[in-house]
């Protein structure tokens, strides 16, 4: 992803074969009566060149976070929360970089935070409850001496890579796309592909359009979706989003499920949306399946559940003739590959330091993370 490194905010680089892989596709584009379907395909799949081994575009924010965070020189451990994948990026890196990170993660979790190699300055923390309480012990971890928030979509170093899906995408299809069709959970990679076409629309190589954002979200968890329908700039947390615990524990893709989303903000997912003439659709656990199984079918790798809820929202675009048979669509692929990853790589669990219930205090593990901080900072 270095090859990027000018638009990235980190002066060095590292040894790292992560980065976003475009291609143009050929058997899912004729299924869908496409012409120019361009994938990115963030996840493993070696025949591509795709060598995201922890099977996500998570690793694409990951890298650029831990080396700025190395490069600003600032004493301490970064932490980040996850509903899995990005915790299992984080991991990886570490174990590629040996820069020490805490990640806090749900229960249900537990069981996708692994890395490739032995992660020896990861500590991995699970929440017996939703990705918001994960987020929320995240934040009390965050309060003790020496441990950084990472700052998620207000890190620029996480929407910048992000965004090298978009630059990787137009210099492969030598346009900025008509079309960016994502599945978001908190919106960042949306907000970063609107970011990252600002600025190569001011390099000028690319064209001069923003592409539309076309997003999607569960059906049974689908805040954002709901707010965007009335084109409302706040979440209604009662009218858009009911009994959220429950539903967001509930889904065909809980990597989706964030319940406090950088939505409103300032330069959020709404700026987004409303800069683009963005369309937001929900989409079933059936449709969803479906799709993961043609995009297995069509052009021959597994996809992570929330790719899958992409594609279903293309397919659908594409049956009501929303996408002109000739536009350029960017497809972002967020995951996949996982199969071949534990068929080809050493799938190391990674450990679990401490187990909490949700809403618990920080003052029982206080001491232990803080000496664990000052060890490896
Ligand atoms: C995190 C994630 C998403 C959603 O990305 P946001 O930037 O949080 O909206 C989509 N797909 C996969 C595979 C993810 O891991």
């Amino acid at each position: 992803m270095f090859r990027f490194s000018d638009w990235l905010p980190v002066d060095g680089f590292c040894d790292v074969k992560t980065a976003p892989v475009t291609y143009k596709s050929k058997s899912l584009a004729e299924e869908l009566g496409l012409l120019n379907l361009y994938i990115s395909f963030n996840g493993y799949w070696p025949e591509k060149g795709a060598y995201n081994n922890s099977c996500s575009f998570k690793e694409l924010e990951a890298v650029p976070t831990m080396l700025r965070m190395q490069e600003k020189k600032k004493k301490g451990v970064i932490q980040v929360s996850s509903a899995g994948n990005t915790g299992r990026a984080f991991c990886e890196v570490s174990a590629n970089t040996n820069l020490p990170v805490i990640v806090v993660v749900t229960d249900s979790a537990r069981k996708n935070i692994w890395t490739t190699k032995p992660a020896e300055n990861v500590l991995l923390i699970t929440v017996k409850g939703d990705y918001t309480d994960a987020i929320e012990f995240g934040n009390k971890v965050c309060t003790i001496d020496g441990v950084l928030a990472e700052g998620g979509a207000k890190n620029p170093a996480r929407r910048d890579g992000m965004g090298t899906t978009l630059l990787d995408g137009a210099i492969t299809a030598g346009i900025i796309p008509d079309w960016y069709f994502q599945a978001v959970g908190s919106g960042t990679g949306a907000i970063a592909a609107y970011e990252m076409s600002m600025r190569l629309i001011s390099d000028g190589r690319f064209g001069d359009k923003l592409p539309r954002l076309y997003l999607s979200q569960n059906d049974t968890f689908a805040p954002m979706v709901n707010a965007w329908k009335d084109k409302r700039r706040e979440i209604i947390p009662d009218t858009d989003m009911p009994d959220a615990k429950n539903a967001a524990m509930n889904v065909y893709s809980p990597v989706l499920t964030n319940r406090t989303p950088p939505y409103g903000i300032c330069g959020g997912l709404f700026d987004a949306l409303s800069a683009t003439d963005g369309i937001m659709v929900p989409v079933s656990k059936e449709k969803a399946e479906s799709a993961g199984s043609l995009f297995e079918k069509t052009e021959g790798s597994d996809i992570d559940p929330a790719a899958a809820v992409c594609l279903a929202s293309l397919i659908e675009a594409a049956e009501d003739g929303i996408i002109k048979p000739d536009e350029t669509v960017l497809l972002n692929i967020t995951g996949g590959g996982y199969k071949r990853a534990k068929e080809e790589l050493s799938i190391i669990p990674a450990e679990v330091y401490a187990e909490v219930p949700a809403g618990e205090g920080i003052e029982g593990l206080s001491d232990e993370i803080s000496r664990w901080v000052r060890e490896h900072a």
